[in-house]
């Protein structure tokens, strides 16, 4: 008899990350998962090879320097600051903790994979709110979350799209929500955005106990390998997160370096210039080449390649593997017909766009 896990569990479909590798081409360009070109702040590398040569201690289990920097480099309170192995597993303790069988999780439309499985992993029901232009719309949030949603989970910016909802738009979506449901403001991408209209929901998060705010270390900071994030919420839900992650979930590498990146000012002001830079690149030359490319505040762009199958996207896709650039597909999101592309160097940015010109003349 084989042992069957709860009921749902196997209707999950694994995540796929993005393609690391290119079949039989040695050194490929991965821009299929919005990683730092620039790489890592060179002193937070410092500090892991330093915190490397203690590997036989456990970690602090509270992370209590890496909340401190935090807090000293946000203006937040370190007490209101929880640090998990990734933003990914806040979100996946945020579904431990508050939903159970049968509970209301909604998300927008094209929301991040992972809100799906931390709904099903506890047997919630999620409910996907329709976008237009690829943009969250508040009005349809508020809507299919109703008066008995449990969480709604909101990345601002959004990945795969890159688009985002202004802080009026955000403040207008708590403000319909009763205090009874959980917003989750997942903000991977908020250190690229430059837009003046664009708030960080940490406001939010400090004025009322159903918000939470996620941050990543796997973005701006370069330090994806490391898998650290953070929440900053109402010290209710601190509490509940502290309850439930592990006794020393962050290891001790990662939290030395990510005490020395938060602290980096000047690696993350030169990761932001280079995104800006590049993006601007992207758009302009994808655009010149008659590629629609969904306006992105983040690290990446979503390039289309409108039919109604996603052939031409595969096809693309297949073409850009085979000179060794691999970019994300997002069929698994919905949308078959577009293809993500992390805004890399400006030579992988360049080689990306030359390969497409070549795809689109043959
Ligand atoms: N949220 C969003 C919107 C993301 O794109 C990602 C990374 N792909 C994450 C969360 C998770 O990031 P990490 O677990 O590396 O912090």
């Amino acid at each position: 008899m084989t042992l069957e896990p709860r009921p749902g569990i196997l209707d999950i479909r694994p995540y796929k990350p993005g393609a690391a590798d290119a079949p039989g081409i040695a050194n490929p360009v991965k821009l299929s998962s919005n990683e730092n070109p620039l790489g890592c702040s060179p002193k937070a590398r410092e500090a892991f090879e330093a915190a490397a040569k203690s590997l036989n201690l456990y970690p602090d289990g509270g992370a209590v320097k890496l909340r401190a920097a935090i807090a000293e480099m946000t203006g937040l309170e370190a007490d209101r600051i929880v640090c998990g192995t990734g933003s990914d597993e806040l979100l996946q303790l945020l579904g431990r903790s508050y939903l159970g069988p049968g509970d209301k999780v909604v998300q927008s439309q094209y929301g991040f994979l992972v809100y799906r499985l931390v709904a099903m992993q506890s047997g919630a029901e999620l409910v996907s709110a329709p976008e237009t232009d690829y943009r969250a719309s508040v009005d349809a949030i508020l809507e299919a979350a109703g008066d008995d949603a449990k969480i709604v989970f909101l990345a601002n910016p959004n990945n795969p799209t890159g688009t985002y909802l202004p802080g009026d738009e955000i403040r207008r979506l708590h403000a319909g929500l009763p205090s009874t449901t959980l917003l989750v403001l997942d903000e991977a991408y908020a250190e690229y955005v430059d837009e003046a209209d664009y708030e960080t929901g940490v406001d939010l998060a400090r004025n009322h106990d159903n918000v939470v705010v996620t941050r990543t270390f796997s973005k701006i900071h370069g330090l994806a390998a490391l898998r650290l994030g953070w929440a900053y919420a109402d010290r209710s839900i601190i509490d509940v997160l502290n309850r439930v992650r592990g006794p020393f979930n962050v290891n001790a590498p990662a939290i030395a370096a990510g005490t020395a990146a938060i602290r980096d000012t000047e690696f993350q002001r030169r990761s932001a210039e280079h995104n800006r830079e590049q993006l601007a690149f992207l758009r302009q030359q994808l655009g010149g080449l008659g590629l629609d490319v969904t306006p992105s505040v983040g690290n990446f762009v979503l390039v289309h390649f409108p039919d109604t199958d996603g052939k031409r996207a595969t096809d693309a896709d297949a073409f850009l593997t085979s000179r060794g650039l691999i970019l994300r597909p997002v069929a698994a999101y919905g949308i078959p017909h577009a293809l993500r592309l992390t805004a890399g160097t400006a030579v992988q940015n360049r080689a990306v766009v030359n390969a497409l010109a070549e795809f689109l003349k043959a």
